[in-house]
């Protein structure tokens, strides 16, 4: 079955009916890169850049990032490669970042938050990514959003960043794709907002399930009422993808539920065309496109939305197999 869907890895990710996927991967490191180019990726859905500052006694220095993001845009051969800032705080701590307890780090001093607090660390990031970006096709993208405030002010910091490496003769691409995570019900609220000021939503399922339900996502005792087929997330996820069509740029999926290839036809009656999910998943989601037919997935997605409870639509979605070819 490995072998079997190893061969899958040079295929394109097209349904029976001829509509076109793309399957990119999560990686927080080179090495999972390989993993994920071995497995036909067609670029980065998400770098999660934390793993560069985790487990170390100081910051990364600017040369240090450079050189790794560099890599990683030239390692992708011409498929995007999307660069999320900075995502710790919260159940991420830094040893050498003192951050004060909190009773709700989850609601906490988180991601975007800090890098907007902190502006030498956000700069120092931003100049790496802005630098790798003559590398490849790279793109940034802000994890948490949940204000235009704060699109606002990171896009003002990205400036100064450009001018900095102006003053410094530097090269990047000044017209660097910016890109938000959908991950907040803030964020999908004021999603047709939030499309007027970026380039591309990328919709965060595991923090915004989190979030909308009100479930912990490392709470054991509640880990069956963290539902990511709840009517709830749908409607947000609904709202998210319409907002981005309404004003014509990117939306993809990076949470684990890009990788569940039960929720393939809620991809295809949304119109999201993009899933990031780890290397380990894009062969079996792949094997699940082919075998696939978009027109009457797409039925199955619509009937989805008809449904008021969770343990329905997951049913009706896991009913949904294709025939196997
Ligand atoms: C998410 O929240 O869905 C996401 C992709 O980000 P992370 O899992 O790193 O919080
Ligand atoms: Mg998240």
């Amino acid at each position: 079955k490995k072998e079997q869907l190893q061969l899958l890895a040079e295929v394109e990710p097209v349904t029976r009916d001829g509509e076109q996927l793309m399957l990119a991967a999560n990686i927080s490191s080179l090495k999972e890169l390989e993993t994920a180019m071995k497995h036909g990726a067609q670029g980065v859905g998400l770098f999660r850049t934390e793993f560069l500052f985790m487990d170390r006694s100081e910051f990364p220095s600017e040369e240090e990032q450079f050189d790794v993001y560099r890599r990683i845009a030239e390692r992708a051969s011409g498929h995007p490669v999307v660069i999320r800032t900075l995502d710790i705080g919260g159940d991420k701590p830094l040893d050498y970042l003192a951050l004060p307890e909190e009773d709700n780090p989850f609601l906490g001093y988180r991601a975007i938050r800090i890098s907007l607090d902190h502006h030498d660390l956000f700069l120092t990031q931003l100049r790496a990514i802005l630098r790798a970006s003559a590398f490849g096709d790279v793109r940034v993208m802000y994890p948490m959003i949940s204000s235009v405030d704060e699109v606002h002010q990171a896009k003002k910091l990205l400036l100064k960043a450009m001018r900095q490496l102006d003053d410094r003769g530097e090269a990047y691409r000044s017209d660097l794709p910016v890109g938000i995570m959908i991950e907040v019900p803030a964020a999908a609220a004021i999603a047709d907002l939030l499309a007027e000021e970026v380039d591309f939503f990328s919709i965060g399922t595991n923090d915004l399930v989190q979030y909308v339900l009100a479930v912990d996502r490392m709470n054991e005792q509640i880990a069956h009422m963290y539902h990511p087929y709840h009517p709830a997330v749908l409607r947000m996820l609904r709202m998210t993808a319409n907002a981005a069509h309404d004003r014509g740029i990117e939306v993809s999926v990076c949470g684990e539920l890009a990788g569940d290839e039960r929720a393939i036809p809620l991809w295809l009656e949304l119109g999201v065309g993009k899933l990031s999910m780890s290397p380990q998943s894009l062969l079996r989601v792949k094997h699940r496109v082919l075998n696939t037919t978009a027109s009457l997935a797409r039925e199955t997605g619509k009937d989805c939305f008809r449904l008021s409870r969770s343990g329905d639509i997951e049913r009706l979605l896991s009913e949904f197999v294709a025939p196997v070819v």
